[in-house]
């Protein structure tokens, strides 16, 4: 199937409220732009160098959202422009986004990583952590940025039940969290799900699917 097949089939699947980030890390601009005239607008991509470089190629009414792990060092390449940055997992880099985005006179929408899977090598905040950035008082004075929701990525594995525990939790500590709500604080997306377990993510209450290899075939 085409990439705008591809596309068009996995949107019929889903419900109204949830959005769809393209993922499409490693691809060609070609690629990406036959998802684009497909009517894709939101891209995912997990790179910043990669990223800024098919911003500056394609039409600027794209969303471009940063799913990856963010070096605090890379973030003024993408502050201009970028609209939404998934992975954010320290009151540093947090600081660092906010101390750029000041200079951009920009705000910037951010959803902080929470560690679900069993996998060391995934990123993200325990609980315990989301709780300690979220009542430091560094946070409350970060005028710059907003957290807008949470994000997750579950154990690579076939076992249903556990991602669905994994999903479960997120969505609990989302539920949690969502009550809670300040000047550059408000739950209100939560990113989860890619291609091989987004049903189920959306099952367990994903407001936002980042799909990759499904709408764009595998990757090296
Ligand atoms: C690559 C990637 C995806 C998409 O993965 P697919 O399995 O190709 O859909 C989603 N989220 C993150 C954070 C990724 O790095």
């Amino acid at each position: 199937m085409s990439i705008q097949e591809n596309l068009l089939q996995i949107k019929s699947q889903l419900p109204n409220h949830v959005t769809l980030v393209a993922v499409s890390k490693t691809k060609p601009v070609s690629d990406l732009m036959e998802a684009y005239e497909a009517g894709q607008r939101i891209f995912g991509e997990n790179k910043i160098q990669e990223m800024t470089e098919k911003w500056q190629q394609m039409p600027k009414d794209i969303e471009w959202h940063m799913i990856g792990h963010v070096q605090s060092n890379k973030v003024k390449y993408m502050v201009e422009y970028v609209k939404l940055i998934h992975g954010v997992d320290s009151l540093k880099l947090l600081k660092e986004i906010n101390r750029h985005a000041i200079r951009w006179r920009k705000n910037i929408n951010c959803l902080l990583q929470i560690h679900i899977a069993e996998e060391e090598t995934k990123f993200g905040l325990d609980e315990n952590e989301l709780a300690d950035l979220l009542n430091s008082e560094e946070f409350k004075e970060m005028n710059n940025i907003k957290v807008i929701g949470l994000m997750g990525m579950a154990t690579f594995t076939d076992n249903q039940q556990q991602i669905k525990r994994e999903f479960d939790f997120l969505k609990s500590i989302f539920d949690k969290y969502k009550q809670l709500e300040t000047s550059n604080l408000k739950l209100e997306t939560l990113s989860m799900g890619m291609s091989g377990d987004y049903q189920l993510a959306i099952e367990c209450g994903s407001t936002m699917v980042r799909i990759g290899s499904s709408i764009f075939g595998g990757r090296k």
